[in-house]
């Protein structure tokens, strides 16, 4: 594969680069899953509160790509935590993804307001326990979430998947994944396109390998050992967006992107989102 694999800490493999399918329609989204697989993604990362399960397991279907070849990821959103209810969510986005198992479920913010991830995460468990899913982890986790997680429950969370790209590079967090073995998972790694492409720095690291300036974010990523999904559905980008694997950053452009951290977050801070809606 083009892809190569990161091992998650229970040991299965997780291709380090996947498709996100945020705000991509249900019919668009079978449309773009598509051509990613067809470009050679094999993992894809959906949610159930993104509409687009169906359409996503829909292409995976017509793929003929074998599923053990595929990682998919799906979320439980905010209004389905609690124990009861996450097992019915999980249900709900198998049966529109067509799957019987999904490789990774992740709980998709704390919401600590409400005081239930603790109780989801232990339903997560049962899914895990019952080999429904290949691995469990969270999303938009703080450090304080998640050293709360591992003092009450006895899974170790395989991933986090927060918010990093260059102007937001989330060192403290990072850092904490690492010390505990939970691989790092980065959303909207390319800024939502916005800004962050244009930015000189990256403009002359890529003139300067002949790369596009996204190829250069993503290969940043790539070389911090993180986990990425960007997503587009033009079918030249998402090409593109894959080929990140025949080529290098040096110290001195790694250097120059260290540099745009600006601790920055373009999503809500996961301390006080709430909303369930
Ligand atoms: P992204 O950083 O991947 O940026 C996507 C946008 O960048 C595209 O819409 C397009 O405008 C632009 N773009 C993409 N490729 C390009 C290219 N080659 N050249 C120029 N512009 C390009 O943003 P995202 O969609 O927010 O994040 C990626 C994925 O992360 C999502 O699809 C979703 O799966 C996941 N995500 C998760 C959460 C969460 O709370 N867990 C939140 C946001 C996103």
């Amino acid at each position: 594969s083009k892809v190569p694999p990161i091992i998650l800490n229970n040991g299965i493999e997780m291709p380090q680069l996947g498709f996100g399918v945020w705000q991509v329609p249900d019919d668009d989204a079978e449309r773009a899953v598509t051509t990613a697989l067809a470009a050679g993604y094999r993992s894809v990362d959906t949610a159930a509160i993104y509409g687009n399960e169906e359409g996503t397991g829909k292409a995976l279907a017509a793929s003929g790509v074998p599923r053990e070849e595929l990682f998919v990821t799906t979320k439980l959103w905010n209004a389905d935590q609690g124990y009861d209810a996450t097992l019915r969510a999980f249900d709900t986005s198998l049966a529109k993804l067509g799957l019987d198992h999904v490789d990774l479920y992740l709980i998709h913010w704390p919401l600590p307001s409400r005081d239930t991830y603790v109780d989801t995460y232990r339903a997560l468990e049962k899914l895990y326990a019952d080999k429904r899913v290949r691995a469990i982890g969270v999303s938009n986790f703080l450090p304080e979430h998640l050293e709360r997680l591992i003092g009450e429950t006895s899974v170790i969370p395989a991933v986090n998947q927060i918010e990093l790209h260059p102007h937001l590079q989330q060192h403290a967090a990072r850092a904490y994944h690492a010390e505990q073995g939970i691989a790092t998972e980065a959303w909207s790694p390319l800024g939502q396109g916005k800004g962050l492409l244009e930015v000189p720095a990256i403009v002359a690291i890529a003139q300067k390998h002949g790369r596009t300036p996204a190829q250069v974010v993503l290969r940043w990523h790539v070389q911090l050992g993180t986990v990425v999904i960007p997503k587009s559905v033009t079918p030249s980008r998402i090409k593109e967006n894959i080929e990140v694997f025949d080529f290098s950053l040096d110290d001195e452009d790694l250097a120059a992107i260290s540099a745009l951290n600006e601790d920055r977050r373009i999503g809500p801070d996961p301390a006080a989102f709430d909303y369930v809606g």
